[in-house]
């Protein structure tokens, strides 16, 4: 048997270059949102909340970065692109945190009746102020202690109950008490394609 030796030839292997990771488009930014709640009984933010399975939606163009349905342990209000108000300015606190988130958004939206018109927070618009502190805080049954709070940390109420456009610009007006979630969801996705939402007999009907 006849031996053969192999010649080992060493070839020169040139490695292929290292694949190059595909690249990943940018994802479009988010539009950022804050939202407020001013004098209102919270009744809109819920309404919000009954979007139900269209947040996670929403989630995907949305960055609510504060606001009291979401644990953002942030304590200043940050720069955003549309300010949701629910509720009337009715005390010096209410102005101030108004005033602020004005200037920190782009589109001020006055979200339910409360902040479109004083709705029922405004019902003691037509009484004098110190009647109305008297009857919650002096005669009202439930009260155990007759005392109208004065200690200076307290925000102080003022004469009369203000829709927000009394107060700052307000650029969208989402009427309804509270307005339905499917007009919310009418609202917000109009205005995140870059239109205005049109209010009609059929997106506004309360039946
Ligand atoms: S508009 Fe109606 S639901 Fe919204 S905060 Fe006012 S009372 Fe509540």
């Amino acid at each position: 048997m006849n031996k053969t030796t192999r010649k080992t030839t060493t070839k020169k292997t040139t490695r292929p270059p290292a694949s190059q990771p595909a690249a990943v488009p940018a994802a479009p930014a988010k539009v950022r949102v804050a939202t407020m709640w001013l004098s209102g009984c919270s009744g809109c933010h819920m309404s919000f909340l009954d979007l139900d399975e269209r947040l996670v939606d929403l989630a995907k163009l949305i960055d609510i970065l504060f606001s009291p349905i979401v644990d953002t342990k942030v304590k200043d209000m940050p720069q955003v692109d549309v300010g949701i108000v629910e509720g009337c300015v009715n005390n010096t606190d209410q102005e101030h945190e108004l005033k602020m988130l004005r200037d920190r958004c782009k589109i001020l939206i006055a979200l339910g009746d409360c902040a479109c018109t004083g709705n029922m927070p405004a019902l003691r618009n037509q009484f004098p102020l110190k009647d109305c502190l008297a009857r919650a805080y002096e005669q009202a049954e439930s009260n155990r202690i007759s005392c109208i709070p004065n200690d200076p940390v307290v925000p102080k109420l003022y004469p009369k109950a203000r829709p927000l456009q009394e107060v700052v610009k307000v650029d969208l007006h989402i009427p309804g008490c509270p307005p339905d979630a499917d007009v919310i969801w009418y609202a917000l996705t109009e205005l995140l394609a870059g239109r205005t939402p049109q209010w009609n007999e059929k997106n506004l009907r309360y039946d």
